[in-house]
């Protein structure tokens, strides 16, 4: 252990307890949720009827990865169609929640997520617990710009966490990357001077644009921050250095499922992997075909047990995304596993054993000065294995020579992910004609390569 935490007196047991000892912990809690799962909530109970399943089936972790049924958003959504808000999932009389809020809805309708008064001192404690991890101390200001939509800092939950450490919270709100709440944060920077800043990576790119327009100099603003914890959406390793090396800051990454499940994923200080509380979330990995667990580092779709939420509770909730996994001790000491998020199932492009996702590829381009900043899309003809990966990027003449610089940047992807490597160049307008809302990053065609 580097350093010495502030709370840590309250975490480190949890935190460095033997791995065995956690996961018998886990592997206990996981039964009991089972069980109020079953016997307090429609959905579980009638999901797990159908399946032909008891709770007393389940007498160990692998029963559990056997014989559970998967939970879908849209068993959730099928549910709230027939008029139930909750979808099935409440588990407690209404009146016993002490906050209700939502997903942020951007796959389909928003679900709800409830909290009981000792739901949300859990969900409070993990939050301060993993603050603590980054360094955060009595004295530090911390400014919450833009990212407080999620549902249980909507209500208050994370400004609570921060006190629980001594901080102070600068009140920020949920309009994101509305012009005046850049111009708020930014002036709260510049005036206030925080310590902490807790940001989307994209936000904190409109606040350097803002600085920059409004005439202000980005590095003497922003060099209060000693802690950006970024994240939400992929923190690009370029950027990364850049802004540790422009503002002098720890950048730490983190991710997780905050708006509908309460779960939260943050670097340690080692800056390798994102720490999940393994005493509150059961995260599994499983191939997207046939569902078998994957090993760690291999890439698999996660599938989340939550081991203390009554209020509404998710087991074996499927999500669409993709990690890989480490559960080997960190050098930190913390034995809780790190996780890395790398996309969306339905980015995964299979070249021959390999499924690359976007992410793969533009932290690549990132790093080669004539592909720094341009658009790009993987290309996919099937589904199936492909021979090789075809990329679409967006050409400027200021790359350069077309075909010495087209060798390059095919030469470096095929280097680093170990596959043949095919680039198209296109223009700007072709890539930006298919984006929707989100950036898409894979192009489904039925072209031949
Ligand atoms: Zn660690």
């Amino acid at each position: 252990m580097r350093k010495k935490y502030y709370y840590w007196e309250k975490t480190r047991r949890i935190e460095l307890m033997p791995r065995d000892e956690l996961l018998e912990l886990q592997w206990k809690k996981l039964r009991y949720m089972i069980n109020y799962a079953y016997n307090n909530t429609i959905l579980y109970h009638e999901k797990w009827d159908k399946a032909g399943i008891k709770p007393e089936d389940i007498k160990s972790k692998d029963d559990f990865q056997k014989k559970a049924p998967l939970i879908t958003k849209d068993d959730i959504r099928e549910k709230m169609k027939q008029g139930d808000p909750y979808g099935g999932t409440l588990g407690v009389p209404p009146e016993k929640l002490h906050c209700i809020a939502s997903s942020s809805g951007t796959t389909g309708l928003p679900t709800l997520v409830g909290l009981t008064k000792e739901g949300w001192e859990i969900h409070r404690d993990e939050y301060a617990r993993v603050t603590a991890m980054v360094g955060c101390k009595p004295g530090y200001k911390i400014l919450l710009g833009g990212v407080r939509w999620h549902s249980g800092w909507a209500a208050g939950l994370y400004d609570e966490a921060c006190r629980l450490l001594g901080m102070t919270v600068i009140s920020s709100d949920g309009l994101g990357l509305h012009p005046f709440m850049i111009n708020r944060n930014l002036y709260y920077a510049q005036h206030l001077k925080p310590e902490v800043l807790w940001q989307f990576p994209s936000t904190f790119i409109r606040m350097e644009e803002e600085a920059k327009k409004s005439g202000l100099d980005p590095e003497k603003i922003f060099s209060c921050f000693k802690i950006m914890i970024l994240g939400g959406e992929p923190v690009l390793p370029n950027l990364r250095r850049k802004w540790e090396t422009n503002y002098g800051a720890e950048i730490f990454e983190w991710g997780g499922y905050g708006s509908d499940l309460c779960c939260v994923f943050l670097e340690c200080q080692e800056h390798h992997g994102k720490h999940v509380c393994e005493d509150l979330f059961f995260i599994e990995d499983l191939d997207p075909e046939n569902l078998e667990p994957v090993a760690p580092m291999e890439r698999g779709r996660v599938v989340l047990s939550t081991l203390w939420n009554e209020a509404t509770p998710h087991i074996r909730f499927a999500t669409e995304d993709v990690l890989t996994y480490d559960p080997e001790i960190c050098n930190c000491g913390r034995t809780h596993m790190r996780v890395w998020q790398l996309g969306r199932m339905t980015d995964i492009v299979n070249v021959k054993d390999k499924r690359i996702l976007p992410w793969d590829v533009e932290s690549i381009l990132r790093e080669i000065p004539e592909t720094e900043t341009v658009e790009y899309m993987l290309v996919r003809y099937a589904k199936g294995p492909l021979a090789k990966l075809k990329v679409h990027i967006e050409y400027t003449p200021t790359m350069g020579e077309k075909e010495g610089v087209k060798r390059k940047i095919e030469r470096e992807i095929s280097d680093k992910l170990g596959i043949p490597v095919e680039i198209e160049f296109v223009s700007k307008e072709a890539i930006m004609e298919k984006q929707k809302l989100k950036a898409i990053r894979v192009l489904d065609t039925t072209d031949q390569p």
